[in-house]
């Protein structure tokens, strides 16, 4: 393996995986947000500055059969050469002649964007001979697609073999890498975890490993209810996994062996329908009426995480404590974020992690405030879990 940050790029071609799958406006089929192009961007960039050329490829969205014009990347050229302040060529398939002799004349400064590798069901099954055809764009590869890199692709994993002496991380993936591991291996304390969202069967993995690593475990979302039903609470019409209550207990008992304050929420907000217009009162969480659910927590709870997130140290932050899509059932996922930005300002290193906490400090304008929000959704669930992601593995072996 090589380092992005000593590599010889002059006169060489980078052939870079980015993950430009990136929203599009439905029928403009205009960027509606640039995160991702912006994200990878120092990594191209810095191979230009060093005399190179780049070769990017990526996927967008998930065509089923071929090419599919709504997946074409022709349509984030120019979010790209915006983002980049740089002209853009675009090769219209990702490998023959065309493709071919485009990458070949590149010189150097210059950047050529493949079209979406997904228009190749090899790229998903991680075909050989189409990893091979794609390595010949480049004279060294760079994954900078932190995305992708739990899926075991053409484009994400099998190239890299074709480049032995060749190939690195991007920044992106670094940085990824470098705020994941500095939370999961961190000796200051404490260690606060807030694990949130739907379900407790898609974090179970995740609560298990953060009770190995951390001093204060705080359930939130909708996962709370099947701990507060495992504990013989009335949770009402709120969501629950009965499949989960004893998993639940046994989360709790372990919490209590390993000496990890887990922090279940004390009250609620909750609602008639699952809706806006709903009505909604504030109950302790373990008296919920029947009928009614349960979409947020209470001001009791936000005042309890408050107090433990603000004194502590390192903080991962995955899953949204209510349903914040819903000005409803804001409150709670926006004042934990508030309570975090606190904590990052007092010197805690902060990391926003995984799916739906993610787009919340997107939408509360705090994604700056943190110490680190990450891209890479499932990925980031993945490595959370302990993982190894072929991605990952595929450079460094
Ligand atoms: P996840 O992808 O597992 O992180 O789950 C995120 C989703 O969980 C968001 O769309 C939230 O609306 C939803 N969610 C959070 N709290 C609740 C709740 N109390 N009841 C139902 N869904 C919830």
């Amino acid at each position: 393996m090589k380092s992005i940050h000593t590599y010889p790029f002059e006169g060489k071609r980078a052939l870079i995986r980015v993950d430009f799958n990136v929203p599009l406006d439905k029928k403009t089929l205009t960027v509606t947000d640039n995160t991702r192009i912006r994200a990878a961007a120092p990594t191209i960039l810095h191979v230009l500055e060093k005399g190179g050329s780049v070769v990017l490829m990526s996927h967008l969205g998930r065509p089923k059969q071929g090419p599919e014009d709504r997946f074409s990347l022709k349509h984030i050229i120019s979010e790209i050469e915006k983002v980049l302040e740089k002209q853009v060529k675009f090769a219209s398939d990702c490998i023959g002649k065309e493709a071919f002799e485009m990458s070949e004349n590149l010189s150097p400064g210059e950047i050529l964007l493949l079209e979406n590798v997904r228009f190749y069901k090899q790229e998903t099954m991680g075909d050989e001979t189409f990893s091979k055809q794609l390595a010949k764009h480049g004279d060294c590869f760079i994954n900078d697609a932190f995305g992708t890199a739990h899926r075991a692709h053409a484009s994400t994993t099998v190239v890299a073999k074709f480049f032995p002496n060749d190939k690195m991380f991007g920044f992106l993936i670094e940085n990824e890498i470098k705020a994941v591991d500095k939370v999961l291996n961190s000796k200051e304390k404490p260690r606060t975890a807030i694990v949130g969202g739907a379900k407790v069967s898609s974090k179970i993995t995740i609560i298990k490993r953060l009770l190995e690593r951390v001093d204060h475990l705080i359930v939130g979302g909708g996962m709370a209810y099947t701990f507060v039903k495992a504990q013989e609470g009335n949770v009402g019409n709120s969501l629950v996994e009965d499949d989960y209550l004893e998993m639940a207990n046994q989360i709790l008992k372990e919490a209590k062996e390993k000496s990890v304050n887990i922090l279940i929420p004390v009250d609620t907000v909750i609602a008639d329908v699952f809706s806006n217009d709903a009505n909604t009162q504030i109950v302790p969480i373990t008296e919920i009426p029947d009928e009614w659910m349960g979409l947020d927590v209470g001001p009791k709870t936000i005042q309890m995480c408050d107090e433990i997130l603000t004194q502590s140290k390192v903080i991962l932050w995955n899953g949204p404590m209510g349903v914040f899509e819903m000005e409803k059932f804001q409150s709670g996922t926006l004042e934990i974020a508030r309570s975090i930005v606190r904590a990052t300002e007092k010197g805690a290193f902060s990391l926003v992690g995984g799916g739906d906490s993610v787009a919340a400090i997107n939408m509360f304008g705090f994604a700056d405030k943190v110490s680190y929000v990450s891209t890479g959704g499932g990925a980031m669930l993945e490595y959370l879990e302990g993982k190894e992601l072929p991605g990952i593995k595929a450079i460094k072996e």
